[in-house]
């Protein structure tokens, strides 16, 4: 299903919300490109750790980080319906969802300096529109303008529930009061930094997904974007 129109589809919210898995899902079926947002943010992260620049529990080294952002290229190599993140090159989509790298990632993504490069970047993908991205203030900063903005959240134990399960698929070795504690300490950071915080745009769509399935998610999600666009094909 391809509309004519295209348009910008900005969906933000706490972590761990089901933003990127009903994002992508959307992004599949109307044919748009979709960015995860975040997936740079972790990328960045990634590489100031193996620099030695930060590490959990210990502040980032804002100058050095910053200097070496010239350095950095984040970019997505498309895989059937995956998108792998590369960093310099180098494949490093399962590095960056490690428990560590999000321990460390929400000091980084609250350096001024690193924001501004990264939503650069991300406005320029979205420059021929027909794209969602998923994010933290795609709809307040990156794409004030997008045509339709999703505003996601649900319980912190709902959402470290959901992030624990996908960590112990991947063979990680954590327990759930980590995961739980990394949510609520991620959302505390993004929601009360100067540059960008998490916040809902004004004409954002509220969506508290703790009782909805991600199929009632997916199918919510493709109703307001036909309301948007007007588009009657089924789905
Ligand atoms: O979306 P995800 O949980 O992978 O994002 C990882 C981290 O990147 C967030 O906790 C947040 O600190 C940062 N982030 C951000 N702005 C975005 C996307 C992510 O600050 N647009």
């Amino acid at each position: 299903m391809e509309s004519s129109r295209k348009i910008i589809i900005a969906i933000d919210g706490y972590s761990s919300s089901g933003k990127s898995t009903m994002a992508r899902q959307l992004a599949s079926a109307i044919g748009y490109r979709y960015i995860d947002s975040g997936a740079m943010y972790r990328a960045v992260t990634l590489w100031a750790m193996r620099h030695n620049l930060v590490a959990p529990g210990v502040d980032p080294q804002v100058q050095a980080i910053v200097a070496a952002l010239p350095e950095i290229h984040i970019d997505f190599l498309v895989d059937g319906p995956r998108q792998l993140t590369t960093l310099n090159g180098e494949v490093v989509e399962s590095e960056i969802r490690s428990l560590e790298v999000s321990n460390c990632v929400s000091p980084i993504a609250a350096i001024p300096e690193v924001r501004h490069a990264l939503v650069k970047m991300q406005q320029a993908m979205g420059e021929s529109k027909g794209i969602v991205m998923d994010g933290r203030d795609i709809g307040t900063v990156v794409f004030p303008e997008a045509e339709m903005k999703v505003f996601c959240d649900a319980s912190a134990e709902r959402r470290a529930e959901r992030r624990y399960k996908e960590l112990l698929e991947k063979g990680a070795e954590v327990t759930f009061d980590e995961v739980l504690e990394n949510v609520v300490s991620r959302d505390h950071i993004d929601e009360t930094r100067a540059e960008g915080p998490l916040r809902c745009a004004e004409d954002a769509v509220r969506l508290d997904n703790s009782a909805m399935t991600i199929e009632e998610q997916n199918s919510w999600l493709m109703d307001l974007y036909k309301e948007r666009t007007g588009d009657n094909s089924p789905s």
